[in-house]
């Protein structure tokens, strides 16, 4: 069975057939570093990690690489707004991006290169085009590609030359011959960081970086290029223009591109103010139920952020959670007895055909374009049975609770392919409780404090400020149980609001 996957450039799913035998090359457009992560990043971010990881599961060789752009118009704006120095602003957001993103349990990619750690390289591929008679230099200094002399041109975007024709303007100031032409070297304007270059000091266009630093790590011709959709016009048609019209070859065989997201039904813009960071999400949400909300849709599809979608994607990764504890409760890890296949009762085998079953189907699900949706389906079919398994009691069969062992191996497994269900289900609970009371604006220290005071009203048999107490953490959502070892306490019912 082939891994099949919808490419950008023929419009159809495809059988996957790396260049190499095995081995898998993988570039995927990175953040420009002038600002904090947002939920768009996380999206694309955790889009490609699941990818990276399923081909890694399936046996590829997989060289990943992600570039930062870290010079860029708004990197030089900011700087200049600080009064600092444009590589102060780059290397703070890159160290935020690698902190949200590890925290998102995005594994890092294998090769993380900088725009400006590559402007020979890019200096060089100028060159090449302008002898290629693709690209021209302009008094002043600046470089652009000639789009009108690339063959091919739109064929990524499926636009003809004429179409983006109309529409395109040459903008006062600019020197190039044609509206649609694009820069690949502009000349630095006072203030602005340069870099020595045949045609004066200067600073590369945006498209140039990422054409030099695929070909760079991967080759001229590569396997997946990836990125958000708002990319594949103008970003990826250049990056084409620019590596076909160098080396005369093929670039990347298979382009995937991820869905917009959307926040509440529009567009994310910092002057909608509707603009979610990261670090902001996860103040509130364990990563796994980020994970969760953005992989039960089709990376291809369009995804509609809201609080509401963030709290049901929490009861999910919940109710996976549960089926964990459950079985962690019964079967504390490692002592899973070794029953084998020997005769089992009825629900027993039932569930355990469904565990062998499990990873097979999962692998169909992810060999059909990546679809984490049905993938995660799957899932919970198992989880379905374990909760009907351990509906029995507190006491299960030895033929119960190795078949509830091997549950665990392959939901973990899994999982784990889609960066879920890596934790111990006490600290992911513990986690997701005091998260949750948070929210309500509870400090758990302030809840423990009240949980201690009432134990002792109780003792003291004050029972008027022991139900005062109960009742009043009860109306902010918090619920206390009360048995042999002690008092608990829960989050129940969802936030309003
Ligand atoms: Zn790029």
């Amino acid at each position: 069975m082939a891994l099949r996957l919808y490419n950008t450039l023929t419009r159809r799913k495809e059988d996957f057939v790396p260049i190499k035998d095995g081995e898998v090359g993988i570039y995927a457009c990175g953040v420009t570093v002038y600002d904090t992560c947002h939920i768009g990043h996380a999206r694309s971010a955790i889009n490609f990690d699941v990818i990276t990881r399923y081909l890694r599961y399936r046996g590829y060789r997989v060289n990943y690489v992600k570039n930062f752009t870290d010079v860029d118009d708004k990197i030089i704006a900011r700087a200049n707004r600080e009064g600092v120095e444009f590589r102060k602003i780059s290397e703070r957001y890159i160290a935020e991006h690698d902190r949200d993103m590890g925290q998102l349990g995005v594994e890092p990619p294998d090769v993380t290169p900088r725009a400006t750690e590559h402007i020979p390289g890019m200096i060089g591929l100028i060159d090449r085009l302008i002898g290629n008679g693709l690209a021209y230099a302009v008094p002043g200094g600046d470089v652009y590609f000639s789009v009108k002399n690339f063959r091919g041109y739109g064929k990524l975007s499926g636009r003809n030359l004429d179409e983006m024709m109309s529409g395109a303007r040459i903008a006062p100031g600019e020197k190039k011959k044609d509206p649609l032409d694009f820069a690949l070297w502009k000349a630095s304007k006072e203030g602005e960081p340069w870099w020595d270059s045949p045609w004066g000091k200067g600073r590369p266009g945006w498209h140039i970086e990422c054409s030099v630093m695929s070909t760079h790590f991967l080759g001229e011709t590569f396997d997946i290029h990836g990125g958000g959709e708002d990319l594949i016009f103008p970003h990826h048609e250049n990056e084409i223009a620019q590596s076909e019209g160098a080396s005369g070859k093929p670039f990347a065989k298979y382009w995937l591109h991820n869905g917009f997201i959307k926040v509440n039904h529009e567009k994310m813009s910092k002057s909608l103010g509707n603009f979610i960071t990261i670090r902001d999400i996860l103040k509130i949400h364990h990563p796994e139920v980020v994970r969760f909300f953005v992989l039960q849709g089709h990376y291809r599809s369009p995804l509609d952020f809201s609080e509401e979608a963030l709290n049901e994607a929490r009861f999910a990764m919940n109710r996976l959670y549960e089926a964990l504890k459950k079985i962690r409760d019964l079967v504390p890890a490692g002592t899973a007895p070794a029953v084998g296949e020997a005769p089992l009762p009825e629900k027993e085998r039932e569930l355990l055909a469904r565990v062998r079953d499990l990873p097979e189907r999962f692998r169909e699900a992810m060999d059909d374009d990546f679809n984490t949706a049905r993938a995660l389906g799957y899932l919970f079919e198992v989880v379905r049975q374990v909760n009907a398994l351990v509906t029995g009691g507190p006491e299960a069969s030895p033929p119960a609770l190795f078949v509830l062992g091997e549950a665990e191996r392959v939901l973990r497994e899994t999982g784990g392919v889609l960066g879920i269900l890596t934790e111990d289900p006490n600290v992911y609970f513990e986690k997701d409780r005091i998260r949750e009371a948070q929210k309500r604006g509870l400090q758990i220290d302030e809840i423990e404090a009240l949980i201690g005071e009432r134990l002792r009203a109780r003792k003291e048999k004050d029972w008027k400020r022991a139900d005062e107490i109960r009742d009043g953490l009860a109306a902010k959502g918090v619920v206390l149980k009360d048995s042999r070892t002690g008092t608990v306490w829960t989050v129940e019912k969802p936030v309003q609001g």
